[in-house]
């Protein structure tokens, strides 16, 4: 059994690398693909456990970007490639502009009276701290009443908490995961804001090569739909359950939810061009 979406607590997982391992052993998977959102961190550190568990890791990342304003998640794997160094400074520079966007954030929310700040939020989301840990601490203290309050009084593109962050395009994302020689898949195109058939061309010309068609969240239609999709424009499949651990204790490693998801073993061939 294959999985190529999984996150560690490396970004929103909850599971440590070493954990995510021996649950995928455990879960029968063979081939695991570690996609932490906008890092390496979780998977390099998974290399080692993985060897000694005789499982086949997968580098991956799961960029957040920007299409025609809205958030697309893309997923970047590298087989074996050689360029990756550019590509991880490109990496790093992003993790360093969400600090920065973290800091002026906390001076904000203290600006409004809060009393919150940056080591706070970086204690419980480290290198993948974001909005949702402030909101988190604004609940804890009693700030407002709730996850929902805090994104529409103060966290939300349209509240008064609101710092500006540049986020990457998608595709410039893709262009440097396609320079590194690693393969450009669209997540969970179901999550897609618009017609993703319509997106396609636009999509394909920027360099995107492949489509996660097999995803927890797809029902058979949607995975047929989007392999019908790879087919007619030519690009590569992959697949993954976006396992969370128990941030989303129902989506299951290798299976999703119920035994939902059925990825064929072959698609890894086509991936590493075997
Ligand atoms: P950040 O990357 O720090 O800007 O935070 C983005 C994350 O915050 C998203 O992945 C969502 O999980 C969450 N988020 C953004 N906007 C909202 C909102 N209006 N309501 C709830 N959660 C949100
Ligand atoms: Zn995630
Ligand atoms: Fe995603
Ligand atoms: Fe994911």
């Amino acid at each position: 059994m294959i999985d190529l979406h999984s996150h560690t607590n490396e970004s929103d997982g909850s599971c440590s690398p070493k954990q995510l391992v021996e649950e995928a052993v455990r879960a029968g998977v063979t081939t695991l693909g570690i996609t932490d959102h906008d890092t390496f961190a979780g998977y390099d550190q998974a290399l080692g456990a993985a060897a000694s568990a005789g499982l086949g890791l997968v580098c991956g990342i799961e960029l957040s970007t920007k299409l025609h304003g809205h958030s697309v998640h893309l997923l970047g794997y590298f087989f074996g490639s050689n360029g990756l160094t550019g590509f991880r400074q490109w990496v790093l520079e992003l993790q360093a502009s969400r600090r920065e966007r973290n800091i002026r954030l906390a001076e904000r929310l203290r600006e409004l009276g809060f009393d919150i700040t940056i080591e706070e939020a970086e204690a419980r989301g480290r290198g993948m701290t974001g909005r949702p840990h402030f909101a988190q601490i604004m609940v804890e203290k009693g700030y407002v009443r709730g996850f929902r309050e805090a994104f529409d009084e103060y966290l939300d593109e349209s509240a008064k908490g609101y710092v500006y962050r540049q986020e990457p395009q998608f595709a410039e994302s893709v262009e440097h995961v396609r320079e590194a020689g690693g393969i450009a898949s669209l997540a969970h195109p179901i999550r897609v804001n618009g017609d993703v058939a319509a997106l396609m061309p636009e999509l394909r010309d920027a360099g995107m090569n492949a489509i996660e068609a097999y995803h927890s969240d797809h029902d058979e239609e949607h995975t047929a739909m989007y392999l019908a999709l790879a087919k007619q424009y030519g690009i590569l499949v992959t697949g993954g359950s976006d396992f969370h651990g128990d941030v989303k204790p129902d989506v299951k490693l290798g299976t999703g939810y119920e035994g939902n998801l059925h990825i064929p073993e072959d698609l890894l061939d086509r991936l590493t061009g075997r």
